[in-house]
């Protein structure tokens, strides 16, 4: 039997806010323990949240930029559990009357090509505090700096159909929202945090299957990995005639653990939160935060296409983040020619980037002027790559650079003559060859003049002026 294979996800984004959800407190990551709390976030009797504007501001961002419906009101309501990392008994969640509905978000599947995922829901929430379990022998502490960090939680649709998918489905919507500056999307720092759900039924089955929860993956290479292990797992069982569970596994081992039989969400006792009133958002403002989003991956890929006459691959590549587009785009502002900023962006810029930890140290105006240098011949490729090189580190100009390391291409016919007759004079049997008719040798005498130069003479002259001689000889 041909199996199709169901997913769906859950991603919890941390708000770039300063502050959290319901209270003042510092929602920065890293501080030592317990040092960001107050009597809001540590759930003591009689003290009252009240919603953070710009944590509600960036979730009604990250909803517009995936095409959402923001609803004007929406309402916060406690989700009840019991937990030591949960002061209150409950968190501050929404549930059936959420900020957003009904997203959308393209993706390039490694299986289907483009495909548009559709998304259920993006609601507000705050984050529990953290058990720590290895810092006492025999004992577990609770840090609670995290309680009441605002998430924005995003619910795909079971709309993805492989593994890979997800892992591109994951890609996209980090790259969304970091375009959006809603998230810094650490994994590291767990604020993108993926909890993934997977069903399989037999192909053309319309009916789902029963769907197996996983959580705590840290990386989105977890996430494929612990899908592939869950569907592989289901299909044996299936095919063997038993019978899938619901059931929640833990992937923080790299192996599937189970964590519980999956409670239904009336286990949580949802009810409205009677301490704070509706979120309500007028409609100006919902239309205002719209019209300043800025430009999203796919229209830049697109525009970079248009404008710029490049390559569908390149444009990918060159709008994987904001600043890597904007970059490009101000090689080219200061004058660069586009497709060879293409190829130096693409080039020497990302792997410097990829050695510095993403950061762009040449400045796009000393990269156009490198690239000037080499289209008017004053500096090779070659060269022109080494002294890139040097730009990383240093605050000098391009020419004084070249000129410093001894680079600077000599295109005068004067000195590029005597190092041609010196060649020719000491390779009399090569001339005699060449003479005869072995005309090839041209690409051997230019070898050895650029030789003689140490690099320094402009091949394309050396060349030209070679030939001259050479057709005098015959
Ligand atoms: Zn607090």
């Amino acid at each position: 039997m041909t199996w199709e294979t169901v997913i769906g996800l859950e991603v919890h984004v941390q708000l770039a806010t300063r502050s959290k959800m319901f209270c003042g407190c510092s929602a920065a990551f890293g501080g030592p323990s317990n040092t960001n709390v107050c009597p809001v976030c540590l759930g003591l009797p009689g003290a009252l949240p009240v919603a953070n504007l710009e944590a509600v501001r960036l979730a009604t961002r990250a909803a517009l930029g995936l095409e959402f419906t923001v609803h004007p009101k929406s309402f916060f309501a406690r989700k009840n559990y019991f937990y030591p990392d949960l002061p209150k008994g409950y968190q501050i969640s929404q549930f059936d009357r959420p900020l957003a509905t009904n997203g959308r978000l393209l993706i390039k599947s490694p299986d289907r090509g483009d495909v548009t995922i559709g998304m259920a829901r993006l609601h507000l929430e705050e984050d529990a505090g953290k058990s720590v379990h290895d810092l006492i022998p025999g004992r577990s502490a609770v840090d609670f700096n995290r309680s009441g960090v605002p998430l924005a939680e995003i619910v795909s649709d079971p709309d993805l159909r492989s593994p890979p998918e997800a892992r591109a489905y994951l890609v996209a919507l980090k790259q969304l929202l970091q375009y959006l500056d809603v998230s810094d999307c650490s994994m590291e720092e767990g604020h993108l945090r993926v909890d993934a759900n997977l069903s399989v039924r037999p192909q053309g089955d319309p009916a789902l299957g029963i769907k197996q929860e996983v959580k705590n993956m840290n990386s989105f290479a977890a996430v494929e990995r612990a899908l592939e292990q869950l569907r592989d797992c289901q299909i044996r069982l299936l095919e063997g005639n038993g019978s899938v569970e619901l059931t929640t596994f833990s992937a923080a081992t790299g192996e599937l653990r189970v964590m519980r039989t999956k409670e239904e969400s009336h286990d949580y006792r949802y009810f409205p939160e009677p301490d704070l009133p509706p979120l309500t958002l007028a409609d100006a403002w919902i239309d205002a935060e719209g019209k300043a989003l800025p430009e999203l991956p796919a229209a830049k890929r697109a525009r970079l296409q248009e404008e710029y006459g490049i390559r569908p691959y390149d444009a990918e590549v060159l709008s994987a983040t904001r600043d890597v587009a904007d970059y490009f785009e101000a090689v080219i502002a200061a004058g660069g020619e586009p497709q060879s900023a293409t190829n130096w962006v693409m080039g020497a810029v990302l792997r410097d980037a990829k050695e510095s930890n993403g950061a762009l140290r040449v400045h796009p105006h000393r990269l156009a002027v490198l690239m000037d240098m080499v289209a008017t011949s004053v500096l090779s490729n070659q060269a022109a790559k080494r002294v890139f090189a040097e730009l990383t580190s240093t605050t000098e100009q391009p020419e004084d650079v070249a000129e410093r390391l001894g680079l600077l291409q000599v295109s005068d016919a004067g000195q590029i003559s005597a190092w041609i007759d010196s060649v020719l004079e000491s390779r009399p049997a090569e001339v005699a060859r060449f003479r005869n008719g072995e005309t090839k040798l041209i690409e051997f005498f230019i070898g050895k003049v650029m030789q003689e130069s140490e690099g320094k003479a402009d091949p394309k002259r050396v060349k030209e002026i070679l030939s001259d001689k050479l057709e005098a000889m015959k």
